[in-house]
């Protein structure tokens, strides 16, 4: 079968259409980068506006490039049902409803999180059997999740304050670090690029959690710390933000330091995991930031030498938002039989763990 799947939680507008053989017929997406980058953050109302504009042509474009008929090859919709914006979240679904009920096909709300969980069971070679460990490093989530089906997801830890790409953001803003174009682009992007070239020892960042005994126990992350004490570097060593050199060495210490905070908590979950026996497959990690270079290098040389499991990753493009994801989690609850009504609302602050109740 053949899911048609959209996506309008934040600024991306997506659309595909997977089936159920694994296979990417087509994708479509309108990026919205150009929109807020001058506004140095999404806007939701411009976001809003720019889904309402494009939503029809990209589900539109998505069915004439998959030269597919809605009518008589479209099985199913999937639609991101929440966690989002609000307004945004609206027109996905509005417009998912309307051509589910008027054509008389399944509807699917698909949480945003759990897509981006199971992203990494259409992309990499094989059916990643459950359970495995999942982080996701995302724009507006940073979560370690036991991922043991569809539906079943125990949340070890999330964020106490910023998310990871929040804390990306703010940063590559206060460095003043123009955001990458395109897709896979960004701030955050733009500041690994920049790290590239920097010291990641050169300026002294302390690791967030470490000092007090019962954070440090806990598989909870802590990011806002980091862009407040990057801008103290600047304003106490008077450091010259004109000079490239000295951005590429702070662009490389936040990420060293982002990196050591990311494996402190992970080995935390590999720990809890050990004590439950959970036999993990895999550590996935997805979501925006998972298309760091550095990040991955650093999880993988983790999963493989200290646990011996795999890091499966989406490709870079499957890790921040797009309709594949949807519409592949379309997949996995049809196959399960989860089947919404045509008058679901939407759930912009919505609980992974909700899902098992
Ligand atoms: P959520 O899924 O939590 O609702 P989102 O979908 O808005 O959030 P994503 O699109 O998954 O977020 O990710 C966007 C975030 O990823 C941004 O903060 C962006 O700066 C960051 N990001 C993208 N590429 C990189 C990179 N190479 N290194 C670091 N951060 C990156
Ligand atoms: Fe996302």
């Amino acid at each position: 079968f053949n899911v048609l799947g959209i996506e309008t939680s934040c600024d991306d507008t997506g659309v595909a259409i997977v089936n159920s053989s694994r296979q990417i017929i087509y994708e479509s997406i309108q990026l919205q980068h150009d929109i807020h980058e001058q506004n140095g953050g999404i806007v939701p109302s411009l976001a809003m506006k720019s889904h309402q504009i494009h939503l029809p042509r990209v589900i539109n474009e998505t069915l004439i490039g998959g030269k597919l008929d809605i009518v008589k090859d479209i099985d199913v919709i999937a639609v991101t049902r929440g966690p989002g914006l609000p307004g945004c979240l609206g027109i996905g679904l509005s417009a998912a409803k309307t051509l589910a009920a008027v054509l008389g096909k399944p509807l699917i709300g698909v949480h945003h999180m759990e897509a981006h969980a199971l992203t990494a069971r259409l992309t990499h070679t094989e059916l990643i059997p459950f359970p495995y460990l999942t982080i996701l490093i995302s724009g507006g989530h940073t979560l370690i999740l036991v991922t043991n089906g569809i539906n079943r997801h125990i949340q070890l830890g999330t964020t106490i304050d910023d998310s990871i790409g929040e804390a990306f953001d703010k940063t590559a803003r206060l460095l003043k670090i123009p955001w990458l174009k395109g897709r896979g682009g960004g701030p955050g992007a733009a500041l690994e690029q920049f790290a590239i070239g920097g010291k990641s020892d050169k300026f002294q960042i302390p690791i967030p959690m470490r000092k007090d005994q019962q954070r440090r126990k806990e598989m909870n992350f802590s990011f806002s710390g980091l862009k407040t004490c990057v801008q103290q570097l600047i304003q106490k060593q008077n450091l010259n933000l004109e000079d490239e050199q000295v951005k590429k060495d702070l662009a490389a210490s936040f990420q060293q330091i982002v990196i050591f905070h990311l494996i402190d908590k992970l080995e935390l979950a590999f720990e809890w995991c050990k004590t439950k026996e959970i036999d993990l497959n895999a550590l996935v990690v997805s979501g925006g930031v998972a298309s760091n270079k550095s990040i991955r290098a650093s999880l993988e040389k983790l999963a493989n030498e200290r646990y011996n499991i795999p890091l499966i990753s989406p490709p870079s493009h499957l890790c921040t938002d797009n309709g594949v994801m949807i519409a592949w989690t379309g997949v996995e609850r049809f196959r399960e039989g989860l089947i919404d009504e045509y008058n679901i609302d939407h759930i912009p602050k919505w609980p992974i763990e909700d899902l098992s109740k």
